[in-house]
Formats: C-alpha cells, sequence, structure tokens
C-alpha cells in the first residue's frame, strides 16, 4: 500500500523546479568511515538516496575522510554493502572528500586574497576569550588585520610543515560582532601531523568540517545537501564560504535525526559496546547498526518503511520501537515461509502408531499464500511437541494437550492424550497419547470438530539447533536520560539467551540470512555462523508484541 510521508524538502525542491533556480536534482550520501552504518543512517540514505530517486536525479556517495584519524578501509566496505542491502546505487558517483584536498587549499588561499581569511595563532582555548558569547560581541583577536601577503606567506609554512601541530589555524573573516557563534571567525584549517588513508603524508594542514563539506557540495554540484538539524546554525557559513568563493552554490537543508525508544544511536557509544565486549561485534544482532539489524533478521524493506512513515520533518521526536517491531512483523508474516521448531520440547508418544512406520506430510509452506507451495515433514510414532502446548486439568479455552482431550497435530493427524509422565519433580517429561488413523492430514471424515493445531516434529528426524533468543539490549526506554549514569548500566542482562532447540530437517540446508516463522513460536533466521553440521538460528521477534506491563 502507499504510505502517505511528509516531506517538507521535496516541497522547497518542488518550488526550485518549478520557479527554476533548479534545473535537477543532485543529492549526497556523506558517511565518515569511522564507523558502522546504523538505522538512524538509513533515514539519511532513504531521503538522499529516495529523493533522487523521486526526481530523476543523482545521489553520490560520498566518503566524508577529511578528519585523518579514526577512518578505516572496513568501515568503507561495509558501509557500501549496507547501503546496497537496503536497496540503493550510486552507480559511478562514488566520491571522496580527500580527493579535494588541493581544490580546497587552492580556496583557501583565494579567502586570503579577498582579505577573508587569516592565520591566527590563539589555541582554540585562548580564542574563546575572543569570541566570546552570544549576547555580546566578541573582541578581534590578534592578527586579525594582518596583510594578505603575510597571510599567504603563513599559510605556506602550514601546508609546508614550519609549524608545529596546533601552533596555528586558518580562520575565515567574518564577524566578531554576530550573533551566531559560527560566524566569529570560525577556524577552517588546522595543523595535523596525521597519516591519511589516500592521501598518505602528502598533507600536515587538514580543513575543518564547515569549510570542507560545502566546498565538496560544490565541486559535485550537489543541489539539495540534507543533514540533520544541528547543522542550522551552521548553515550561514556554508552559505557565506560558497558566496565568497563565487563557485557553484549548493544549499543545505536540516531534518530531525531518527531517534527510537530502547536504542542508543551514536557511533561513538556502539564502538564502546563493541571495544568493552558488552557485544560480540558491530554485526551483533541486538546492535541497531545495519549489518546487525540484517543479522537479527530485520528486512530492509521494514527499515525503509519505517523512514517512509516517520517522514522529514524538522520535529525532534522519538519513534516508539513497538511500531518499528509491528511493521517487522507484518513483513515477515507477509514474506516468510513457515517452518516448525519447537523450543522446548517434551516427548510424545503414540502408543497405536506402528513402531517401524514413517510417514512423511505435505505441510502449507505459507498458509495465505499457495504459490509458496508445500514441503513434506517427516512423521513417526516419537513425536516431540512444546512444553507450553500441554496443561493439566486445562480450562476449554486452552489451545493444547491435556488428558483426554483430542488436538490436531498440523497436516498429520488427530490425536488425543490418555497419561501424561512426570519425573519426580513434577516436570512434564512425556505424553502417551493415541491417534485416529482415519484422521490423515488432519482432518475427521465424521467432520468432529478440533480446537487446537499443535506444531511437532518426528523425534528421529528432527535436528539439534542452536537458537539465539534476542531481547531489546536496554532496560529502559532512554538510556541516556539519566546524566548521572552510564548508558551501559541500562543494558539488559537477559537481552540475549542461548538455547537447544528442535527444528524440522529440511532447516539443516539453508543459507545464512534465509528467515521463517516457526510457527506459533516467533520469526527467526539463519545466523551468520549457521552451517548445515551446526545449526544455528537467531530470534528475530517474538510472533506478537508482548503486552505493555
Ligand atoms: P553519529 O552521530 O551516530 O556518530 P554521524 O552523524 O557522526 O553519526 P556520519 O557518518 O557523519 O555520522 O553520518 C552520515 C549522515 O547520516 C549525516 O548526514 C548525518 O547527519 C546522518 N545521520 C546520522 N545520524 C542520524 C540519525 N539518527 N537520523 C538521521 N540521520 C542521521
Ligand atoms: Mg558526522
Ligand atoms: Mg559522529
Amino acid at each position: 500500500e502507499e504510505i502517505k510521508t511528509t516531506n517538507f524538502i521535496h516541497d522547497i525542491i518542488d518550488a526550485d523546479l518549478a520557479s527554476g533556480k533548479r534545473s535537477e536534482v543532485v543529492t549526497r550520501f556523506p558517511p565518515e568511515p569511522n564507523g558502522y552504518l546504523h538505522i538512524g543512517h538509513a533515514k539519511a540514505i532513504t531521503l538522499d538516496f529516495g529523493t533522487a530517486e523521486k526526481y530523476n536525479g543523482r545521489c553520490h556517495l560520498r566518503f566524508d575522510d577529511t578528519n585523518p584519524e579514526a577512518e578505516d578501509i572496513e568501515y568503507v566496505n561495509a558501509i557500501q554493502a549496507d547501503i546496497k542491502w537496503l536497496g540503493f546505487d550510486w552507480g559511478e558517483h562514488l566520491y571522496w572528500a580527500s580527493n579535494y584536498f588541493d581544490t580546497m587549499y587552492e580556496y583557501a588561499v583565494r579567502l586570503i586574497k579577498k582579505g577573508k581569511a587569516y592565520v591566527c595563532e590563539l589555541s582554540s582555548e585562548a580564542f574563546k576569550d575572543y569570541r566570546g558569547v552570544p549576547t555580546r560581541p566578541g573582541k578581534e583577536p590578534p592578527g586579525r588585520e594582518r596583510s594578505v601577503e603575510e597571510n599567504l606567506e603563513l599559510f605556506e609554512k602550514m601546508k609546508n610543515g614550519e609549524f608545529n601541530d596546533g601552533a596555528c589555524v586558518l580562520r575565515a573573516r567574518i564577524d566578531m560582532t554576530s550573533p551566531n557563534l559560527h560566524l566569529r571567525d570560525p577556524a577552517i584549517y588546522r595543523i595535523k601531523r596525521a597519516h591519511h588513508h589516500n592521501t598518505g603524508d602528502k598533507w600536515c594542514i587538514y580543513p575543518m568540517y564547515d569549510f570542507a563539506h560545502c566546498i565538496e557540495d560544490s565541486i559535485e554540484g550537489v543541489t539539495h545537501s540534507m543533514c540533520t538539524m544541528e547543522f542550522e546554525v551552521h548553515r550561514p557559513l556554508y552559505d557565506w564560504i560558497l558566496e565568497e568563493l563565487e563557485v557553484f552554490q549548493s544549499r543545505q537543508y536540516e531534518f530531525s535525526k531518527l531517534n527510537l525508544t530502547y536504542i542508543v544511536l551514536s557511533k561513538r557509544r556502539l564502538l564502546q559496546l563493541v571495544n568493552e565486549g558488552r557485544v560480540s561485534g558491530w554485526d551483533d544482532p541486538r546492535m541497531p547498526t545495519l549489518c546487525g539489524m540484517r543479522r537479527r533478521g530485520f528486512t530492509a524493506e521494514a527499515i525503509k518503511k519505517l523512514c517512509a512513515i516517520v517522514g522529514c520533518t524538522k520535529f525532534e521526536g522519538i519513534t516508539e520501537i513497538e511500531q518499528f517491531e509491528s511493521i517487522i512483523r507484518d513483513d515477515l508474516n507477509e514474506n516468510s515461509l513457515r517452518a516448525m521448531g519447537v523450543v522446548d520440547p517434551i516427548k510424545v508418544v503414540i502408543e497405536n502408531y506402528p513402531d517401524d512406520l514413517e510417514e512423511e506430510f505435505e505441510v502449507p509452506n505459507h498458509p495465505q499464500k499457495e504459490e509458496c507451495g508445500v514441503r513434506k515433514v517427516p512423521f513417526s510414532k516419537e513425536l516431540w511437541v512444546e512444553r507450553t502446548d500441554y496443561m493439566d486439568d486445562a480450562p476449554n479455552k486452552f489451545k493444547g494437550f491435556t488428558v483426554g482431550r483430542e488436538v490436531r497435530l498440523r497436516s498429520a493427524y488427530l490425536v488425543t492424550c490418555n497419561e501424561v509422565v512426570k519425573d519426580d519433580e513434577g516436570n512434564v517429561v512425556e505424553l502417551r497419547c493415541t491417534y485416529d488413523p482415519e484422521t490423515k492430514g488432519g482432518s475427521a471424515p465424521d467432520g468432529r470438530k478440533v480446537r487446537s493445531t499443535i506444531h511437532w516434529l518426528s523425534a528421529k528426524h528432527a535436528i539439534d539447533a542452536e537458537v539465539r533468543l534476542y531481547d531489546r539490549l536496554y532496560t529502559v526506554e532512554n538510556p541516556l536520560a539519566d546524566k548521572e549514569k552510564d548508558f551501559k548500566d541500562f543494558i539488559n542482562p537477559k537481552s540475549l539467551e542461548v538455547i537447544t532447540a528442535k527444528l524440522e530437517p529440511m532447516l539443516a540446508n539453508v543459507e545464512p540470512g534465509v528467515r521463517y516463522q516457526f510457527e506459533r513460536v516467533g520469526y527467526f533466521c539463519a545466523d551468520l555462523d549457521h552451517t548445515p553440521e551446526k545449526p544455528v538460528f537467531n530470534r528475530t521477534l517474538t510472533l506478537r508484541a508482548p503486552r505493555k506491563v
């Protein structure tokens, strides 16, 4: 179905195209390769690539690698894989901000020549006194009135490595009295001796984000540069730089971040979880990273649908995780095939079934989609069923075994439990049943009603699988709310429980990543660690949302 989404930037683009201000739409997604992408980035990706698609324009994938530290090729590869998994394609438009270092340097020189930039020896701490506070004008720092010639000479010396790291910066010469602190002569180049993955040791000066980003956009002809709200106050600087340089005028538009309850999104904090071993890695199925969510069994479609529903606005809101989970359940319910799995098995013995008989029953792969076909599931005298499907003296509404009641084994037979065997502690170990041979396939020729339909596995055919039951990573909606505490204090100690379950034999041979609904149990997917010899499944979500308490 068509989702109605709110997107104020599309309204702006419509107006730009109608007035002739723009004749095409060019966007970019600019990740810094210093971590893995998370669900927040999916919102930006959906906006950047989705907008280009909508207007038959193009979206560039640009690695924002102007900060030489913390960047790694591992992240570069993972980011590309995740964007592709979401279903987006940058075609030949893959760019590196570091390829523009020469142009950026040239542009800085251009500003100096116009009297619009100067070298400043104040430390960033000392400069704060000159910059001042928004309510009062700042003061002119020393060096602001230096001549163009002297600034050109000093900037060249900065580039040539004649000063120590941090000895001076290049500042834009804008307005020390502006109410916007970002316009009070911001630093645009700093000295930093650091090896860069692309440019090696060629540079010891690196551009600051605000100077670099608008120039990257302009060089690439980006028309609509979308970023998150915290950059709104930087926009006048973005515009000032491009206007002073007299280059292509890209424009920046800000939207609010995606926030979800029970989820912490910040690469810095996610890195802490990884480094401290709180999770197994960036792709741990409890992580809000795209690779973690993929491994958990979430679908790209569900993630994109969430982004479409939240839309693009300037309001800082928080989306309830239950809404996201319900989108995922709907998608999985519709699109994943069914299988039978028993997570907490008890034995069923069909006393009147021949000892050495084996049959196979055809079970539908999807109850609502005949086109998904059927599969054959082996049946024999001894079966596994779910412990929760038996109850002593069960009330009528209980859908399961109790002594004296007839139930349906899905697609197989009607069986009646005659006796329950318990161990010394009173735990059920076995149900002794009889079957009605006339009910083959699961329906009675005399049309008698059976209310319960139970999933089952033939004990001698079922495989053992490691099943990882995942739950939310935190116990509270907002682990960052309490400023006195560390977000990691709220990690859910029961966020992972590993069990051994019984599964249909065919599940040994599925590919990692394949998703199933284990009937009446939940949504599962084969883990990356899954092999036919050692099957491993992750629980994506329970079948239904747990009741809110
Ligand atoms: P983080 O704050 O998690 O470290 P980041 O913004 O530093 O993320 P970038 O690599 O710079 O990470 O992000 C690329 C793009 O994704 C940016 O345009 C950024 O604004 C956007 N983005 C990051 N987090 C979110 C979010 N929660 N919602 C929407 N967009 C986001
Ligand atoms: Mg960033
Ligand atoms: Mg960041």
